[in-house]
């Protein structure tokens, strides 16, 4: 939680957003989208205030929500969470995270991740007191390295913290290697908590929930949000379901973390999770064709680039223009070029730094015609 000159950190969102703003570089760094969602939802938001929908919401969230996500998970899935047992809702899925593992770990316990991992995962996995043990992801296509994966695992590994589709690298990850993190954490008594906030963000690849696979559900905590989904990234709407005992020690951790969580919004996701399944294709397809044109900038600037199946974000490597430290590059990239982004290595510990040092990660959750300013503007590196 400390930066490395012993003060007090900011995230490197934060930090790069800041940067972006006092150059007025375009914000290809911190992942939120430039649009809004569908108006229907924003109505519905705007309808629930007007109808007084102003007061707390119920601890675990309004009916209405924890119902809708119950059909989601059986309309996408075909799982049948309860929804007044088995799901919870929380303000983002970084509370969930959060609320997850302060419930579930604690000091002497080891949480085991890959390797690039969200930020959120490390700083409170610290403040959990549990230790964290990490296994890489290795490129270009960011898949687990299982036999360091094994090894990762051991008579302390109280959970599993999976992220898929991952961020930061884009990568989906396909049956096989979710049945082998399930069959381990199994082996070893583990439980496991999965982020999947960008479920129904991949291109042509499609998302797995881990809680569907064999010997899953009753040791999986699966974690989701409407900010990717519905493109309201500021509205902290998230969720979490699971088997109940897990669930109510987490509803016990969030009740002290916030109680409740904003009551007209939850009604208004209630609305966006009916939409109809064209609205779900829809926005993948459009996202992929956003990937495409900044990947395509990218290449043209030089960059060797690992095309993502999932997510809002793309990797490149950028040693082919002989710049090796990526942190340095965010650093300076967004005066040289006007481009902001994120350096891989901030979201590893030291050795997987090492090994992502030329890694860079932009987000494609733009308007077509920032991707292409982007583009151009990063053409002027080569
Ligand atoms: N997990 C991952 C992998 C993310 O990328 C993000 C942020 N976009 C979050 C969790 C946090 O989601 P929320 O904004 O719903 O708290
Ligand atoms: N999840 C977003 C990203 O990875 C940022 C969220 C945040 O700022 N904490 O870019």
């Amino acid at each position: 939680l400390l930066a490395s000159d012993g003060t007090l950190g900011v995230t490197i969102f934060e930090e790069m957003t800041t940067l972006a703003v006092r150059t007025g570089a375009i914000n290809l760094g911190q992942g939120f989208p430039d649009e809004d969602g569908p108006a229907e939802i924003k109505a519905a938001a705007q309808a629930a205030i007007a109808q007084g929908s102003n007061q707390y919401a119920p601890g675990k969230g309004i009916p209405e929500l924890r119902q809708a996500i119950a059909a989601h998970q059986q309309r996408f899935y075909g799982l049948a969470p309860d929804p007044d047992t088995e799901i919870i809702v929380t303000t983002g899925a970084t509370e969930a995270i959060a609320a997850s593992l302060m419930a579930l770990v604690g000091p002497g316990d080891e949480v085991l991740t890959f390797e690039p991992f969200y930020d959120s995962y490390g700083a409170i996995i610290g403040l959990s007191g549990a230790t964290h043990v990490t296994a890489p992801l290795l490129a270009p296509d960011f898949m687990p390295d299982l036999a360091a994966l094994e090894d990762a695992f051991s008579s302390r590994t109280k959970a599993v913290l999976i992220n898929n589709p991952h961020n930061p690298t884009g990568a989906v990850f396909p049956a096989e290697v979710l049945q082998r993190v399930v069959d381990l954490a199994r082996q070893h008594g583990a439980l496991i908590i999965t982020d999947e906030v960008y479920e129904h963000l991949t291109f042509g690849v499609r998302h797995i929930p881990v809680a569907t696979l064999p010997g899953a559900a009753e040791r999986t905590v699966t974690i989701s949000s409407a900010g990717k989904t519905f493109s309201f990234t500021g509205w902290k709407v998230g969720w979490l379901s699971g088997p109940e005992h897990l669930v109510s020690a987490i509803r016990t951790v969030k009740q002290f973390l916030t109680y409740s969580s904003g009551t007209p919004f939850q009604s208004a996701i209630a609305t966006g999770l009916g939409l109809p399944d064209s609205f779900y294709e829809d926005i993948a397809i459009t996202l992929g064709k956003k990937r495409d044109i900044l990947s395509g900038g990218l290449r043209a600037a030089g960059l060797d680039v690992f095309t993502p199946r999932g997510t809002y974000f793309v990797n490149v490597d950028t040693s082919p223009l002989g710049i090796s430290d990526s942190v340095e590059l965010a650093r300076r990239l967004p005066a040289l070029v006007g481009v902001a982004a994120i350096p891989v290595p901030v979201f590893c510990h030291p050795e997987g730094a090492e090994r992502t040092r030329s890694l860079l990660r932009f987000a494609f959750c733009k308007k077509t015609e920032v991707l292409e300013e982007a583009a151009a503007r990063l053409a002027t590196l080569r």
